[in-house]
Parts: C-alpha cells; sequence; structure tokens
C-alpha cells in the first residue's frame, strides 16, 4: 500500500529523488510505500513518478494534487 500526502517545505528540504535542494515554501509529495523507508520528492519527481495528476476543480481550471 502506498500513502502521498502533498505537503510544504519549511526551511530546507532535499529531494530524495534527483538530490536538489527544495526552499521554503515549495511544495513537495511525501511518499510512504509499505516496507520502504518514506521519500519526500519534488514536484517534477512527483510527476515524473506519477504521483502528482493534473485535475479540474469545481471551476474548471487545471490543478496538480497529489494522489
Ligand atoms: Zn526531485
Amino acid at each position: 500500500m502506498t500513502w502521498v500526502a502533498g505537503l510544504t517545505v519549511t526551511g530546507k528540504m532535499t529531494c530524495d529523488g534527483c538530490g536538489r535542494v527544495m526552499r521554503h515554501s515549495e511544495r513537495y509529495g511525501y511518499i510512504c510505500e509499505e516496507g520502504k523507508p518514506p521519500l519526500c520528492l519534488c514536484v517534477d519527481c512527483s510527476r515524473a513518478r506519477g504521483y502528482l495528476k493534473l485535475k479540474r476543480d469545481e471551476k474548471g481550471k487545471e490543478v496538480e494534487t497529489f494522489l
């Protein structure tokens, strides 16, 4: 079972996917897979791995959301 949360960086964090340093207030994905250590992925890595999906909000505007 995989559990994904969309969170916001406080301070500085390093992406576990590409090693990039994410800055304060950037969004990142916190991915918990059963039996594996949790991963913090930047938006680009989350998108590349399919954890970020494009959806339409109630006004028809496209927004990216974490699963
Ligand atoms: Zn990354």
